[in-house]
């Protein structure tokens, strides 16, 4: 199909420095879980989205020396000769489709532990980061910098830079964002320098021209030099020059780099989930920028639509429209909407799963793209499967995320499918959990299926089918893929930190319940050892119908896995705003006579809270009785001539949406495969040798001098 001539401005080629992108579809530099311990991942990971029509793919954060260590979160080095070798691997895969490769350069300052190389920490001013969550804390401070630290600092830089260009970089950067070294220089809370580098605007501004023009004249005219910075602190700090300190900082480096890459501060704000945050959340803090530099600006804001993109552009906030969570959703998004096929795009919905992979130091795992850190590993590629290797009929039982998955890339290597649901909608899950506050983005999961699936004459789907183990022996397809979901329980939880205790009663309910329609009655308690979404947002869903509601968990934080995908804090505010009430590290030891007693999770305290429905969020079981019904009878399913009855999905073992979609592609894509050609291949470090000694013996000057 040809293109929609609206979006032709998106494929204007964009000058940036000395190099020029292709397109203005930029994938910023994002932390994807693959350091250079694992550089084949890590390249195909990005030559995937160079291929599907990037102009520009950036790497995830690199250090720029052992000072800025961020382990055990997984940050990229460049260091040394390996290191160069390791990230020339990416740039070459890159460049194999025509897209340049840009990498962020880091020190990430007062905001490292340093838990590895174990130097010192620093900081401006001996400022530390004193993180409220744990998975952020750590117990050694900064030193303060001195001015050799400052010119230290610079030389790190500028050899990271010409080590950058070595390895085939096109876009070299200064990353003065999110808390790290730089952005510490920006902010006055982090810098009370009483020298040149601290002070007014203009000296704190300073260290980051340094950096600027080091980097320049390291790269010399082969690379572009980008800032990246952030600026939501900064614009809402006066200033007696410009509107606010943003505008001042951006005024006064106005042409100094090549390229603007502006973001906000804190990653729950500068990647909000769509829970909180819709579509192009940045634009208020960041538009100004275009209007002070002559320079092209890249932002993002998970833009999905190119609609919204074109306007960007147009409306003079971005020339660039920068990209992470959509690139990984779909990394042939810029090529689908070339091709006239924007209805094709996999359309991230904002739920945040590849940030937790970046918190778990793994590989990016991603709810809409199960293919993504797979393309090397699994060689599995977004947009391509192999065709079937029989002519196999395949029974799905059940059309929630693992059986829509399944039944879809079934489809596409052209098995004949049938798809049968119980329910007269398909969707799982997702038929409720989409109606709840701010979980309506989540239904891409299913819109995006339910299109692709209306294309495939080979899979039927029936609705309102409710399959028994006969019915299933009946239809005697050759494979029989059980995805039936799972089902929450009425369980209470132990000072041993395991569900036990069954509550029943009949004003006890589960969420099931309540997507079932189950009348509820206030007060309310919603007791949440889940910890993920699901405790906090029906706590929001039933304040909202009305009910006073007390949010109980044994947990120190409502919701408190949900600080991996950065939707914590919001949660908090969502709870306290909405008037709930909040215990945390409590247990429901009783519920009777309309009071729910809570015991301290750590302390023997008692306390009693009014409480007309219980609504507990905790446990939930596979729902894998018609498998255990099928696997009973063997010689039935010899004679239907069924070969296999897998499960996938809740079915197998209950998760989140991610593991349920990643558990039907897995199957659909190893059916009838020869064993021998299913790679999971472990990716090494390139040919790494012990190398510390520079790295070291640069490291004790330093410290000698100091
Ligand atoms: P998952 O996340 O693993 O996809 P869901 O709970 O979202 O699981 O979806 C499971 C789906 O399976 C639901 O839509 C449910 O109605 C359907 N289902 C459960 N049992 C049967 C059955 N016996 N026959 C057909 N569909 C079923
Ligand atoms: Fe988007 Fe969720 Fe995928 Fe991240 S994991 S890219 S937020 S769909």
């Amino acid at each position: 199909m040809a293109r929609n001539p609206r979006y032709d401005i998106l494929f204007e080629p964009v000058r940036i420095g000395p190099v020029t992108a292709r397109n203005r579809f930029y994938a910023v530099p994002h932390a994807a879980g693959m350091t250079n311990s694992m550089p084949h991942m890590r390249a195909k990971f990005r030559e995937t989205k160079a291929e599907g029509g990037w102009g520009v793919v950036c790497s995830g954060y690199v250090s720029i020396d052992p000072s800025s260590d961020d382990a055990p979160l997984p940050f990229a080095t460049l260091w040394d000769e390996d290191d160069i070798r390791s990230h020339a691997l990416m740039t070459d895969a890159v460049h194999r489709h025509g897209a340049l490769a840009g990498i962020e350069l880091w020190h990430g300052g007062g905001s490292v532990m340093n838990r590895t190389s174990r130097i010192a920490p620093m900081s401006p001013s001996g400022t530390s980061w004193m993180a409220t969550h744990v998975n952020f804390m750590g117990n050694q401070r900064p030193r303060a910098m001195d001015t050799h630290d400052i010119r230290a600092l610079l030389t790190w830089q500028a050899e990271a830079a010409r080590k950058a260009r070595r390895a085939g970089f096109d876009i070299v950067y200064v990353y003065a964002g999110m808390g790290y070294l730089p952005y510490e220089f920006l902010l006055s809370d982090w810098n009370q320098r009483t020298d040149a580098y601290g002070g007014s605007v203009r000296n704190r501004v300073r260290i980051v021209r340094e950096l600027l023009e080091v980097t320049r004249a390291a790269v010399g005219d082969r690379c572009a030099v980008a800032l990246r910075i952030s600026l939501e602190e900064l614009r809402s700090r006066p200033s007696d020059a410009a509107p606010s300190e943003a505008h001042e900082v951006v005024e006064l480096l106005a042409d100094v780099p090549d390229l603007w890459d502006v973001k906000l501060d804190s990653s729950p704000t500068d990647c909000a989930p769509s829970r909180f945050a819709p579509e192009g959340s940045h634009e208020p803090i960041i538009e100004f920028v275009r209007k002070l530099t002559r320079k092209p600006v890249v932002g993002v804001g998970r833009f999905t639509s190119p609609d919204t993109m074109v306007g960007q552009i147009k409306r003079g906030v971005l020339d660039l429209i920068g990209a992470a969570r959509p690139s990984i959703a779909d990394p042939f998004l810029p090529r689908k909407i070339d091709e006239g096929r924007e209805q094709d795009i996999r359309e991230c919905i904002g739920c945040n799963i590849c940030i937790s992979s970046w918190h778990d130091a793994v590989p990016v795992r991603c709810t809409q793209n199960p293919t993504i850190g797979e393309e090397w590993r699994r060689d599995w590629h977004p947009e391509r499967v192999a065709p079937s290797g029989s002519t196999s009929s395949v029974l799905v039982v059940g059309a929630g995320p693992a059986g829509l998955e399944c039944a879809l890339t079934l489809g596409r290597r052209g098995y004949e499918v049938t798809l049968a649901e119980a329910a007269d909608e398909i969707g799982g899950r997702l038929r409720f959990e989409t109606r709840l506050p701010g979980l309506s983005a989540w239904g891409r999961v299913l819109d995006w299926r339910r299109g692709q699936l209306q294309r495939l004459p080979n899979v039927n789907i029936y609705r309102g089918n409710r399959l028994s183990a006969d019915d299933i022996l009946e239809l005697g397809n050759t494979h029989v893929v059980i995805a039936t979901g799972s089902r929450w329980a009425r369980l209470l939880y132990s000072a041993l930190e395991i569900p036990v205790g069954k509550l029943e009663g009949p004003e006890v309910f589960t969420p099931d319940d309540i997507a079932d329609g189950a009348r509820i009655e206030g007060p309310v308690v919603v007791y949440d050892f889940d910890n993920y979404y699901m405790g906090s947002v029906l706590a929001e869903h039933l304040a909202r119908a009305g009910h006073r509601i007390a949010y109980v968990t044994p947990a120190g934080h409502a919701s408190a896995w949900a600080i991996m995908s950065n939707e914590q804090p919001q949660i908090h505010r969502a709870l306290f705003s909405a008037g709930i009430a909040l215990h945390t590290l409590s247990r429901v030891t009783a519920f009777e006579r309309g009071e729910v007693t809570l015991a301290g999770q750590f302390t023997d305290t008692a306390t009693r809270i009014a409480c007309r429905s219980l609504v507990i969020v905790g446990a939930r079981f596979a729902n894998d009785s018609l498998h255990a019904g099928l696997a009973v009878r063997p010689q039935d399913l010899a004679a239907a001539r069924i070969q296999s009855v897998t499960r996938i999905g809740d079915a197998l073992a209950p998760g989140a949406i991610v593991h349920a979609v990643y558990s039907g592609h897995r199957y659909a894509r190893e059916l009838d495969a020869d064993p021998a050609t299913l790679t999971y291949r472990r990716d090494a470090p390139l040919g790494r040798r012990p190398a510390a000694a520079p790295v070291l013996a640069a490291r004790k000057d330093q410290e000698r001098l100091t």
